[in-house]
């Protein structure tokens, strides 16, 4: 009955008889007639046959269980004996791949080991071994990728123990390429060693960490390195807000007017314009960077690949670093010396639009992962956890 065969979805086995009791029990059978696994001799002699029990798949609200007829044969040639291998299940494994995957992704879903054990007559800790497996084999596909074309490196914290981590996100595929412990160049030197093809990356977005600058440059040759817009905005930002500190500390704690300050102008509504400009209009020196800082922040938002407006836009940049560095105030002059040492990775932030927001949001799943393992102690395991659930898209094909 080849039609019926799709219901078990298991090539070459052949439904015969189904009983429906308290689990749905199908008879099927093989003609499935394969080389030796020992030498590949095509000539085999039926030694004898035998009934494999295999749990298979959940059908309406009952476990599927399949008796398929298997066979043991002996090859003429090397004269061993070896059982049929049937497709889409593992060698002395008592349920079958899709049967597998199902708890595996169910399990993955949020419900619970125990939950599972009485749905599908398994285990406990048989969920989780199976869990454990199928997330290694995930990322055991992964091993050897290329270096993703435009690479988003940052940190994020790992454990209290451990320190940081840094993660590597491929900003084309919107997937995490890897994620290593540490965020020194001595930790990260070894497993970047590893990767392949790192000459084919063309951008590498990163914050202004002097550290991985360094390991840009060194590792990823080809690599233009972009700065990462929501950081550069934070530091101007900061090192704005200090300054004002310094010149007004009580204004510095009025809630309304931070707020105010920190917004871009062109956010704000009438009334809270006027009310920033008349308190701007006691502070002199601090309406004149409050007007840069506009500036700057309009210049940094900006996007655009046309050349002339480039040149334009890039001439406005260096004036407005050197201005900063001309006034009288330290942590104004840090932050003009700050970007102009950055000036290159930031200039090419206009020209290109990527930035690091998906490996942030990727920080955040990350999270999730770790809270609802209750916290990982052993970086290989959140390592493969994350690898399995951030790595890649979601469907593998069936083992064999
Ligand atoms: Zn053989």
């Amino acid at each position: 009955m080849p039609s019926l065969d799709c219901i078990i979805g298991l090539p070459g086995v052949e439904l015969e008889n189904a009983i429906s009791l308290e689990s749905i029990e199908v008879y099927a059978t093989t003609s499935l007639r394969p080389p030796c696994i020992h030498c590949g001799g095509a000539k085999t002699r039926i030694k004898s046959s035998f009934t494999r029990r295999l749990n298979h798949t959940r059908q309406g609200n009952r476990l599927m269980v399949l008796f398929i007829r298997s066979r043991k044969f002996l090859c003429l040639l090397c004269k061993k004996y070896f059982n049929l291998r049937i497709p889409g299940v593992l060698p002395r494994k008592r349920s079958t791949e899709s049967f597998r995957q199902e708890v595996y992704e169910k399990h993955h879903g949020g419900i619970s080991q125990q939950f599972l054990s009485r749905t599908h007559g398994i285990g406990a800790a048989t969920v989780e071994r199976w869990y454990q497996d199928f997330t290694l084999y995930r990322v055991k596909e992964l091993q050897g990728r290329p270096a993703p074309r435009v690479l988003g490196i940052d940190e994020h914290f790992f454990t209290r123990k451990d320190g940081f981590a840094t993660t590597f996100c491929d900003l084309t595929k919107h997937k995490i390429y890897d994620v290593i412990l540490g965020r020194s160049e001595k930790s990260l030197e070894k497993p970047l060693a590893l990767v392949s093809e790192k000459s084919r990356t063309r951008l590498a977005v990163i914050d202004l960490s002097e550290n991985y600058r360094q390991i840009i440059k060194k590792h990823f040759p080809n690599a233009l390195i972009v700065a990462d817009r929501f950081h550069v905005i934070r530091l101007i930002n900061h090192h704005f807000l200090k300054a004002w500190q310094l010149m007004d500390s009580t204004g510095r704690k009025n809630r309304g007017l931070l707020s105010l300050m920190r917004r871009h102008e062109r956010n704000l509504k009438t009334d809270q314009r006027s009310k920033l400009q008349s308190y701007l209009a006691n502070y002199p020196t601090l309406l004149e960077l409050y007007d840069i800082k506009q500036r700057l922040c309009i210049l940094l938002g900006i996007n655009t690949k046309k050349k002339f407006l480039l040149r334009v836009m890039i001439r406005e940049f260096l004036s407005i670093i050197n201005q900063l560095k001309e006034t009288g105030m330290d942590s104004i002059r840090t932050l003009g010396e700050t970007l102009d040492k950055w000036k290159e990775e930031i200039a090419r932030m206009i020209r290109f639009s990527n930035s690091n927001g998906i490996t942030e949001g990727f920080h955040t799943k990350m999270e999730m992962i770790s809270r609802r393992a209750f916290g990982f102690r052993n970086f290989e395991n959140y390592r493969r956890r994350v690898l399995a659930h951030c790595g890649w898209d979601g469907v593998f094909a069936i083992r064999n």
